[in-house]
């Protein structure tokens, strides 16, 4: 038998994650015995107040980690005792580590976009980006499209507030003037390289376009956040212009695999992630 790993997912509406499929299933493929659980806080009834107790007992049931979700990614900072500087610098924890009867926090959604984003749109220009979307995705997004080159990221969001919010922790991190709130889509548009969505437009629930299509043109990239379906209506119009795109299914994998890294110290296989992902 292979060394055992257990591990889970603590958040809200967290029925359909496939968190525990991506895993179990590299992990069987390298021999372990990967056991991933969900840690439901509605189905057991809790609120999120439950987090430190349920982040206590996963600790002392021998976990080996737990990747984090809404609503608690900025909760559970305070419970740790060590946060990487980046996801110090986000605010936000996706994946807990425990080792030694210490706690590591970590945030695998951003090098996960960034993972995805290098090999969906490899050398596309990254002058002007503008994204659309400023909550909790598109703040792990944000921070990855400035890690990546973007030289100056217009941000949207129909809640003027959470863009300026965003925006202003950007500044601070890379330098003023190299992200800003935008009001004017359309001027942003005319101006950018490429599209960002990471609203939650597109998915079944929210179906249509997060932007005006005459607004999109074949010289712009598109990177998508939504994962579910894969293909959005978005992504449909920038194949038909003849846009370089790449879907949200890049971001879903590579954080599983960033938080595969950081449970086991193995070096997750990506392809074989992505190949399951999209036969899910
Ligand atoms: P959220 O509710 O925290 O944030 C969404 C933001 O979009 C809100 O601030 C809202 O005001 C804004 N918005 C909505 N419609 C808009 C529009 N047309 N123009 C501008 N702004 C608009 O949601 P979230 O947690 O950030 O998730 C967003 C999407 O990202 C969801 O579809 C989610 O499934 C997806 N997601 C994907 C991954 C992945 O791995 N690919 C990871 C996390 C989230």
């Amino acid at each position: 038998l292979g060394p055992a790993i257990l591990c889970g997912l603590i958040g809200t509406g967290i029925r359909a994650s496939r968190s525990p499929s991506l895993h179990e299933h590299e992990g069987a493929a390298q021999g372990l015995r990967f056991l991933y659980r969900l840690i439901d806080i509605d189905a057991l009834g809790l609120t999120p107040d439950a987090l430190p107790a349920l982040l206590d007992g996963a600790q002392r049931c021998g976990f080996n980690g737990v990747n984090i979700t809404h609503p608690c990614k900025q909760a559970v900072l305070p419970l740790l005792d060590e946060v990487s500087e980046d996801a110090r610098a986000l605010g936000a924890v996706n994946t807990v580590v425990f080792r030694e009867g210490r706690r590591s926090g970590h945030n695998t959604d951003h090098s996960g976009f960034a993972e995805g984003f290098r090999r969906g749109l490899p050398g596309v220009p990254m002058g002007q980006v503008l994204q659309l979307g400023a909550g909790g995705a598109g703040a792990a997004v944000a921070h990855a499209a400035l890690t990546l080159g973007t030289e100056r990221l217009v941000v949207v969001d129909s809640d003027p507030a959470r863009a300026g919010a965003l925006v202003e922790q950007l500044c601070a991190r890379f330098g003023t003037g190299r992200a800003v709130a935008g009001d004017d889509t359309a001027l942003a548009m005319r101006d950018a390289d490429g599209l960002i969505n990471a609203t939650p437009v597109g998915m079944a629930k929210y179906p249509g376009l997060p932007l005006p299509a005459e607004l999109l043109s074949s010289r712009h990239w598109v990177a998508e956040v939504v994962y579910v379906p894969l293909e959005t209506e978005l992504l449909r119009l920038a194949r038909r212009l003849g846009c370089r795109s790449a879907d949200g299914g890049g971001m879903a994998v590579f954080q599983a695999a960033g938080a595969f890294r950081l449970f086991t110290g193995r070096e997750p296989d990506a392809e074989r992630m992505l190949r399951h992902f999209a036969a899910m």
